[in-house]
């Protein structure tokens, strides 16, 4: 039966639509405790329009795309273009945010730009306050948004916070940072650059 299931599982992800990860900016408006981003060594950019066409006449009609990486899309001055040119083409477009420059006229915008959802990523040790305000600016758009409850070895499974946020129609999913992992992560990350500063 488990055999069954993993052959079905497997079919349906031949069948699914490509996912493409598009990192605009290596920019970030944050400095989150679990992330190896401080453990890189690279300037802060932004793609150029040039760049982000070539990228949109390669990328399949039918694919998906989600705005993500280690930086911040809606720090990128042109995303709403961006959203619109993919969504154009017929690409499936979402978006990761970290939730700081989120107000009730950014989310309007960027749906109405064509973006098919937003996923905000939450620090439930330092930003469980912040949920309510994005559910108050939400509007209409629960359908279209899903959290995305972070929390790490430290705490409990957020069953009760998952279940509010479903009953109002949010899609919902929760990750699990094993802090000593992450840390051997980010020095896996550092060693890495060093090795390659190393042999330049
Ligand atoms: S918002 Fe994302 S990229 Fe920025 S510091 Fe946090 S985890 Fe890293």
């Amino acid at each position: 039966m488990d055999e069954l299931r993993l052959i079905e599982n497997q079919k349906r992800l031949l069948n699914s639509r490509q996912l493409f990860d598009l990192e605009i900016t290596t920019r970030c408006n944050k400095q989150c405790y679990c992330c190896p981003r401080q453990n890189f060594q690279r300037k802060n950019r932004d793609m150029s329009i040039e760049t982000f066409e070539k990228v949109c006449d390669w990328l399949p009609h039918n694919c998906n795309v989600f705005f993500a990486g280690y930086g911040e899309p809606l720090l990128h001055n042109n995303i709403l273009l961006f959203i619109n040119k993919l969504s154009m083409k017929g690409v499936g477009v979402s978006l990761l945010t970290n939730g700081k420059l989120l107000t009730a006229e950014i989310i309007k915008q960027v749906f109405g730009a064509g973006l098919e959802r937003l996923q905000i990523s939450i620090l439930l040790r330092d930003e469980v306050a912040d949920i309510a305000k994005y559910v108050a600016m939400c509007g209409d758009t629960n359908g279209k948004i899903r959290f995305n409850l972070i929390y790490d070895d430290s705490m409990l499974v957020p069953f009760a916070l998952i279940d509010e946020l479903q009953s109002k129609g949010f899609e919902v999913f929760s990750s699990k940072y094993i802090i000593e992992q992450m840390n051997f992560m980010k020095t896996i990350i550092k060693e890495k650059f060093c090795l390659v500063e190393l042999s330049l």
